[in-house]
């Protein structure tokens, strides 16, 4: 099975410090999103303001933290980070708010895990930078309001549709992040084999950009790996042959699929025959939570066309037939 340092939830953030693009040129592919951000940043430092909060959502792995990173250094200001579910009582966010400097970036990952307590004193803090703070118990306890300077929230989200529709509505720049092309990562893969010390040559880097699933943190990984095998067992180039074997030794397969995403396959191809397949099944089936499969296996699965989302659960599509070397089953209208 593949090496579970493989999924792109998990983030060893000190072996990525060097690799981590620094500003908004460095950034590669989202050219969208960089685009606007690029306007909205300019704008706020011309204007000597805060600049409006921010919504990154999509799939792990694909750059909301170091997007929110590099607004901070292009604003020139501090970076505060912290996450949904660190944030247990409105005391957490009070000190943290109440401690920003003016114009400052406060990161929320995981925003949509956000207790409804701190949820609820986070809006008038995002509407007219303000804080209000219940002080005591009982007929005793008073409410005081709190001014905060002005600042940025930026949040991010796996799980565009666990957000609160009020939460949602007071950002006024919401980002979707999307897979990157295979050149995109071509161009990460080859600029950070450099960085590493190990060069890669052009089909060295193209095989791992094919089979990083359309994701910067996976691409990272894989060559991080592979420079493993051409250090030990190469000559210290990465080629397409060493990419190849190094990567169907970690259990990657051409389509950037590891073992946990065959055995998603497997089991809606052996045993329900193709689906629809309800997701608690697979959850239960698996012993994956559902979570997991929903933030970090389909989509990716979703978007390559191998299955599709109806109604009534999960399907294999075609395409996941054929990759898994099975036949699909015959249908009625066959
Ligand atoms: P997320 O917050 O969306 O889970 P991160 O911002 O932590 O993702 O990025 C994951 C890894 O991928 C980091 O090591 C980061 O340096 C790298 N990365 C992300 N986006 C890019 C990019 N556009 N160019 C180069 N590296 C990137």
């Amino acid at each position: 099975d593949a090496d579970p340092d493989l999924r792109p939830e998990q983030r060893p953030e000190d072996n990525d410090r060097a690799l981590r693009p620094q500003g908004l040129t460095e950034f590669i592919g989202q050219a969208e999103a960089r685009a606007n951000l690029k306007v909205f940043i300019q704008s706020a430092k011309q204007r000597d303001e805060a600049m409006d909060h921010t919504l990154f959502h999509g799939p792990p792995g694909l750059g909301k933290t170091t997007l929110a990173q590099i607004i901070a250094r292009e604003l020139g200001v501090n970076f505060r980070m912290t996450s949904g579910p660190v944030l247990a009582k409105a005391g957490d966010l009070a000190a943290i708010l109440t401690n920003l400097e003016a114009r400052d970036v406060l990161f929320i990952d995981e925003i949509h895990r956000l207790n409804p307590v701190v949820e609820e004193i986070l809006y008038p803090a995002l509407e007219d930078f303000e804080l209000d703070l219940v002080i005591g118990e009982g007929p005793a306890a008073r409410t005081v309001r709190i001014e905060l300077q002005p600042f940025t929230l930026v949040g991010a989200t796996t799980r565009m549709g666990l957000l609160t529709t009020p939460l949602r509505d007071r950002f006024g720049i919401p980002t979707r992040l999307q897979f990157y092309t295979v050149d995109e990562l071509h161009e990460i893969v080859s600029r950070n084999a450099r960085k590493l010390g190990v060069p890669a040559d052009d089909q060295g880097a193209r095989e791992i950009a094919r089979r990083a699933r359309g994701t910067p943190r996976i691409a990272g990984r894989l060559l991080r790996r592979v420079v493993d095998f051409a250090v030990v067992e190469g000559d210290g180039t990465i080629t397409r042959a060493l990419a190849d074997s190094s990567l169907t030794r970690l259990g990657v397969d051409h389509l950037g699929l590891d073992g946990a995403d065959r055995r998603y396959l497997k089991l809606i191809a052996e045993n329900y025959g193709g689906g629809p397949v309800g997701i608690e099944t697979l959850s239960a089936a698996l012993s994956e939570s559902r979570d997991s499969l929903e933030d970090v296996i389909e989509p990716y699965l979703l978007q390559q066309g191998l299955i599709q989302r109806t109604p009534r659960g999960r399907m294999l599509a075609q395409k996941a037939w054929t990759h898994l070397g099975l036949d699909a089953p015959r249908t009625a209208d066959d």
